[in-house]
């Protein structure tokens, strides 16, 4: 089953240590839900498993370790 990074926004405190570590699935940007707060969000249209080393190095930089693998279950679909 596949996976894929997810960031606890609650907890990132927008360092961009990720960003610079794997820029294609990880952005930081301003949060409205959290008072414009710079926050870390994941590109969900990149297919993380070709470079999951790359993504795993973001989650083991991450100062406040808020970034995890979660499950996904939804099947690929390819025309
Ligand atoms: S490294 Fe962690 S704390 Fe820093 S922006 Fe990324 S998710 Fe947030």
């Amino acid at each position: 089953m596949a996976q894929k990074a997810s960031v606890d926004r609650d907890i990132c405190i927008g360092c961009s240590v990720c960003s610079e570590t794997c820029p294609s699935v990880f952005k930081v940007g301003e949060d409205s839900n959290r008072g414009n707060d710079f926050k870390s969000f994941t590109n969900d249209s990149v297919d993380q498993q070709p470079i999951a080393d790359k993504v795993q190095e973001a989650i083991d930089s991450c100062p406040v370790q808020c970034i995890s693998w979660q499950e996904k279950d939804d099947e690929q679909k390819e025309e």
